[in-house]
């Protein structure tokens, strides 16, 4: 993505980055709609988290040792999300998923894991399928190197539809692991679960003795306090958190019920370990970017939420005065938008998400990035907003969205 693969052009080196702009090698500056993929939800530099960083580096940067921040940082999780009894320190958001999908597998004993194409939980062998069409499709492998072997125990299924999913537990009674999901799906543009999905995932699950996995790795601590749990409510067996818990470092956890995770190791005999889990620089920086989102009654997703409604209402204006037509879709302050016509039902899966129009985003693009405004490289992305997009930055994006729109507009197929 951020070789704009999708959009092509040069790729933008950024050399700083402060509140929520970021500027590039050749100087120019940029309203951020990226955020580094999610975790700046303060901002660019934020003068407290750096601070905590600073102080952590003059500290020693590594151990191998347990450590105070660790323990700082699991409270800040656990203490959020209820469902969170245990929590295990990793990298990256792709660690714990692969990590949690293991010990799906060694709780239950089985072997087979439901996704569902269009979700991304990061670069996990066993998850890099989508497969294509039909219900209950064994994945077949998305890329090189990864082997039918190891695809092969995916099922992959289409999103948003519990019938699929219910015909893949009667298909195979009692030998599915676990159902993963993006808990609100924002790696194929912004697709929220319809009415009642999750918590028909975790009904299928129980009733099977399945473990129900919600992958918040992207929504945690940015749709809500309490990410996308806060929401809707449905209580996972295991989830997993990246991004903003890190603070822009790497830093990342899975966790969930207290009998599942007490077969990882040491306590159980499923293995897990990483020389760098729980680092002492990252877990200061996710510790001090936790506790400054708590800080004055959450006040800072008000600003979050805020920001994001501003931006899609400017975004949804501009593209209607131009005649373009487009859906924009929301969960939380994430939002993308859809060009096309996608009707009153909307985008709920990837293959109404494969049908967008995205010669029209690649116009736009090019066109929000000439005026300044740095959008996600590709229309298949969430577009993010943080507590430090104030007036000044809206209105940058104000008035670059009216040249966009006409771009859109305008552009033709290739
Ligand atoms: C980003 C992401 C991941 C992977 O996290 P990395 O830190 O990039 O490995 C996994 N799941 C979801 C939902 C994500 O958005």
């Amino acid at each position: 993505m951020r070789a704009f693969g999708a959009v092509g052009g040069t790729p933008r080196f950024m050399v700083s980055g402060s509140g929520p702009y970021l500027t590039d090698a050749d100087g120019r500056e940029y309203v951020d709609l990226v955020c580094s993929w999610g975790p700046m939800i303060l901002g660019h530099a934020h003068p407290e988290v750096t601070e905590a960083v600073r102080r952590a580096v003059d500290r020693g940067t590594s151990f191998g040792t347990p450590g105070e921040d660790e323990v700082a940082l699991a409270e800040e999780i656990a203490g959020r999300i209820e469902p969170v009894e245990r929590v295990r320190l990793v990298s990256s958001g792709t660690e714990a998923t692969m990590s949690a999908i293991r010990l799906a597998r060694g709780f239950t004993g089985r072997s087979k894991v439901i996704k569902f194409a269009g979700c991304y939980h990061g670069h996990v062998d066993a998850l890099l399928a989508s497969a294509g069409s039909g219900v209950a499709t064994f994945g077949l492998p998305d890329t090189p190197g990864v082997t039918g072997a190891t695809a092969g125990d995916t099922i992959v299924l289409p999103y948003n539809d519990l019938d699929a999913v219910r015909e893949a537990f009667a298909a195979h009674p009692r030998e599915i692991a676990c159902v993963i999901t993006e808990a609100s799906p924002g790696n194929m543009g912004i697709v929220p679960p319809a009415e009642g999905f999750n918590q028909g995932l975790k009904d299928l699950c129980a009733a099977d003795g399945a473990l129900y996995v919600s992958d918040e790795v992207m929504t945690g601590f940015r749709v809500s306090k309490q990410g996308w749990y806060g929401i809707d409510g449905v209580t996972p067996d295991l989830m997993t958190f990246g991004k903003v818990m890190g603070g822009g470092f790497p830093a990342a956890a899975f966790g969930g019920r207290k009998d599942v995770m007490d077969h990882l190791a040491p306590a159980g005999p499923v293995y897990q370990a990483g020389t760098l889990s729980g680092n002492p620089v990252a877990t200061a920086a996710g510790v001090a970017q936790l506790r400054l989102l708590a800080a004055d009654g959450f006040a800072a997703y008000e600003k979050v939420d805020a920001a994001s409604r501003q931006v899609r209402q400017l975004a949804s204006e501009a593209l209607a005065k131009e005649g373009v037509a487009h859906t924009l879709q929301t969960a939380g302050s994430m939002f993308s938008v859809f060009f096309g016509d996608f009707g009153e039902r909307g985008v709920r899966n990837y293959e109404d998400a494969k049908r967008q129009e995205s010669f029209r985003f690649t116009a736009f693009f090019h066109a929000m990035l000439a005026e300044g405004v740095y959008l996600p490289p590709s229309g298949f992305e969430s577009w993010f907003v943080s507590a430090a997009h104030d007036e000044r930055a809206v209105e940058r994006i104000a008035e670059a969205l009216p040249v966009a729109a006409r771009a859109a507009a305008e552009a033709v197929a290739a």
